[in-house]
């Protein structure tokens, strides 16, 4: 039985990431992450074919020109991500579940293709001022990207209608059990 495909986006600093590894590390749902494909360089502790396949500019045109994409973007200015077939159809074969973390067009695109076969999932910050002030207290980027981060949440959060489900991560604990038991019913 083909397994099923579960998107989701989130702007960034909402807890996105956090939320998918605690939900896998509990390993109490049959689902699996699709590792994406990008041209941005890793940044450190990242491996290649574990949190991305790294391509240089050229194998990602490359991969675009053989089709090898369900959905790609541009997401930020000159760097591209996109979901392998390859990846999706291997593990919805073997009849696992899916993950895809990925932004909100490639979220809306996807859903789309997928229909009843996909659930959508977007993650909130409580409000735009509260990812303003987490974004400010992680204190690793500057003023300017700040902003930038928190006018592209606004135009994101314009997308969350669009998503199946919206889970707001107030507290994460219970962020993480609500995005799991949306996924649960899904899948059982
Ligand atoms: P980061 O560079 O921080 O890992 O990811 C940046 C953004 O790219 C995140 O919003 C992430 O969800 C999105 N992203 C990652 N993989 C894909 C993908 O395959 N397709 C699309 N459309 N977005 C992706």
């Amino acid at each position: 039985m083909a397994g099923k495909i579960i998107i989701i986006s989130a702007p960034s600093g909402c807890g996105k990431s956090t939320i998918i590894n605690a939900i896998l590390a509990e390993g109490k749902i049959d689902m699996q992450f699709s590792v994406s494909a990008t041209n941005r360089s890793p940044r450190e502790g990242e491996q290649h074919g574990v949190n991305y396949f790294f391509l240089s500019d050229a194998d990602f045109r490359k991969a675009i020109a053989e089709d090898a994409f369900v959905e790609y973007e541009e997401v930020y200015p000159g760097r591209y991500y996109g979901t392998l077939k390859s990846e999706v159809s291997r593990i919805c074969e073997a009849g696992h579940n899916v993950v895809l973390d990925i932004d909100v067009k490639g979220g809306v695109n996807v859903k789309k293709l997928y229909g009843d076969q996909a659930r959508s999932i977007f993650i909130m910050p409580p409000s735009v001022e509260e990812l303003q002030r987490r974004l400010e207290g992680r204190a690793t980027d500057s003023a300017e990207v700040i902003a930038e981060r928190v006018g592209k949440a606004e135009f994101e959060i314009g997308f969350a209608k669009d998503y199946d489900f919206q889970v707001v991560n107030d507290d994460l604990a219970t962020a993480i059990a609500q995005t799991a038991s949306l996924i649960e019913e899904f899948v059982k």
